[in-house]
């Protein structure tokens, strides 16, 4: 049985980043204004995702990394409008199958925090108290040595596994209003480097100047366009003449109403109406997409980054008419 637990635990959490993305969206959904995350050696002997939100209840701890244990849906009606990012209670159980899950928390209503060790079937293993503020701490260490030849494949592919981290949290980090992102990596004996420190700011300008510096945001228009009925997107585009000179989708970042998604079909169409006027370059596109969430289905892949739109044929053709307009001076 625990077995079958590890193996399908393996497919909600596909890499590092799928790990340290159910954790913010944790962070997120807790309310937390402020979200530290540490990584040693890259994230395979451990990494932390720490947070001031609203911290765990002790009524909740015995269950907290069980299957399908989640406070967080209320009736049936909630799927189809998620207002937060998890519902499903799996992130926890599963990571708890593939590695040693640790968590510290306090709520405001405790006046010491809890230490938390779980063994990997989900279950309470010892309660200690620990000094802590208000918020809560998710420890991994060693994902993935619960199932060997994924363990093996992390650690060869561990830089690959790193740049897709990092461009995830450049995601949250763009779009989270008023939240503040630390991430730190410690390689060696004390070797530690900052791979992202932001201020939180209340506008996505500000965010994206934040992240990327200010220069590239001179080379950047804002849009909002409709694109259908129940679907406007805005955010920001490349200025013609000034794209990405770097590496294909190195910058750019797509969203479903805040949640940032994959969206393999709008950037080959940005890509591709970008490039007619601008050869070689690949524009930075900052697309939100606010659709009605009937319009959308957002829980198709385990990881929840394949979205799916009930209409997405006509979606993108409208799409392609928008973007075509606001880069209109150079119609191809
Ligand atoms: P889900 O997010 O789908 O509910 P998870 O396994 O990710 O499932 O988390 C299980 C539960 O643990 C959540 O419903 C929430 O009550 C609690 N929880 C997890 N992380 C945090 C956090 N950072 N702050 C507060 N509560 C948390
Ligand atoms: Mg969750």
């Amino acid at each position: 049985k625990s077995a079958i637990h590890r193996i399908c635990s393996g497919q909600v959490i596909l890499d590092l980043s799928s790990a340290i993305k159910e954790l913010v969206e944790n962070s997120l959904d807790a309310g937390a204004t402020c979200i530290d995350i540490s990584l040693k050696e890259h994230g395979v002997d451990s990494f932390k995702v720490a947070d001031n939100g609203c911290g765990i209840s002790p009524s909740n701890f015995q269950a907290l990394a069980l299957k399908h244990h989640t406070s967080k849906l209320a009736d049936f009606c909630d799927l189809q409008s998620l207002t937060t990012f998890g519902f499903r209670g799996e992130a926890l159980s599963s990571l708890s199958a593939l590695g040693n899950l640790i968590i510290e928390t306090r709520t405001k209503c405790e006046h010491v925090g809890t230490h938390l060790v779980f063994d990997h079937i989900g279950k309470v293993n010892s309660e200690t108290r620990a000094a802590r503020q208000v918020g809560t701490s998710v420890v991994v260490e060693k994902l993935f040595s619960t199932l060997p030849v994924r363990s093996k494949e992390f650690k060869r592919n561990i830089r690959r596994e790193y740049g897709k981290l990092v461009s995830l949290l450049n995601a949250y980090a763009l779009i989270a209003k008023g939240v503040r992102f630390v991430c730190t990596n410690t390689t060696g004996k004390n070797s530690k480097s900052v791979v992202l420190k932001t201020q939180g700011s209340s506008s996505l300008k500000d965010n994206i100047i934040n992240v990327f510096g200010p220069s590239t945001f001179l080379c950047l228009e804002s849009f909002n366009l409709s694109v259908t009925d129940n679907c406007r997107v805005e955010g920001f585009l490349s200025k013609l003449g000034n794209g990405n000179g770097r590496n294909l989708g190195d910058r750019q970042f797509f969203y479903i109403n805040g949640r940032p998604v994959d969206m393999p079909k709008v950037s080959k169409l940005v890509n591709e109406i970008y490039r007619c006027s601008n050869s070689k370059q690949y524009p930075i596109a900052i697309m939100n997409f606010l659709v009605s969430t009937k319009a959308c289905d957002v829980n198709v892949t385990p990881d929840k980054r394949k979205v799916f739109f009930s209409d997405e044929g006509s979606l993108v053709l409208s799409l392609r008419e928008a973007i075509e307009k606001f880069y209109s001076p150079n119609q191809c």
